[in-house]
Parts: structure tokens; sequence; C-alpha cells
């Protein structure tokens, strides 16, 4: 009995990160932090949704323990927690037989035209500091859930 309620308990586990990645709007967002950390804007311009929206999706990513937020001066950055994520994706394009390689990914790492944030505007000497009004918005929630980790 015993045996049988921690073995669902794991399924369960594994399911509710299947049901995070169960999205196609996530897993575009995930695309675009495969390598390497970015802000809302940043995932703004280079998905085309709004701004509300990605934030809804990535307290969802958060929630269900795949990505992380760091804050740097006024923005927040979000990476993923356990690159491992990536070879769950990487099967499901296989089996799919949608693209499956690196290329795709890197060029949200190169900045893009319509970008506000300040990796994309590193090369126009905007100090991250001093970069007040291009500072991304905080995902709601965002302090809450650093509140809770220090209290743990
Ligand atoms: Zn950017």
């Amino acid at each position: 009995m015993k045996k049988e309620s921690l073995e669902k308990l794991n399924f369960e586990k594994q399911a509710r990160l299947f049901k995070a990645l169960m999205h196609p709007a996530r897993l575009a967002i995930l695309d675009v932090l495969r390598y390497g950390e970015h802000c809302v804007c940043h995932l703004e311009a280079a998905l085309g949704y709004r701004q509300a929206y990605i934030s809804q999706q990535l307290m969802l990513l958060r929630d269900a323990g795949i990505i992380e937020d760091r804050r740097n001066g006024w923005n927040i950055f979000y990476r993923v927690i356990n690159p491992g994520i990536y070879t769950v994706i990487d099967a499901a394009h296989q089996i799919t037989g949608t693209y499956c390689g690196s290329e795709p990914s890197r060029q949200y790492e190169k900045p893009l035209s319509n970008c506000p944030c300040p990796k994309c505007n590193a090369d126009k000497g905007i100090s991250l500091n001093l970069n007040k009004e291009h500072a991304c918005p905080p995902v709601e929630g965002s302090l809450k859930t650093i509140s809770i980790k220090m209290e743990n």
C-alpha cells in the first residue's frame, strides 16, 4: 500500500512536469532560454507575444520548478534550472519530426533590433544599472516567491 502511493507520487511529479511543458508558448519560451538567461522584454521581442501573456507562462514554468529568476539591477532574468529538460524536448522534436538541432534557438542569443533589454543594447553603451527606462517589469509574484524561499 505504502509502496503504491509512493509510486503514484513519483508519477504525479512526472505528470506535473509534462503538464508544464504541454503548451506551445511555454515550449517556445524554453527554446529561447536554451542557451542562456533572458528577461521578459527579450522573450516578448523574440516571440511576439504580449508581455502579460509571457509573464503568465513564466510563472507556470517557475511554479513547476523548470525555470528560476534572478534579479540584476532593474531587470529580472529567467533561466532553466536543469538543462536536462531539453533532452525531453528534443525527444519530442525527434518523435514529431520537427526541428531537432541547436541552430534555430541560437538566433535568440544575437541582439534583436526590436528589443529594449540590456543584453541586446549592451553594445550601445547603456549601463545595466543606469538602464532604468528600459527596465523590464518584474513578473507578478516574483518577490513573493523569493520571500517564501527565504523562509524555507
Ligand atoms: Zn533582448
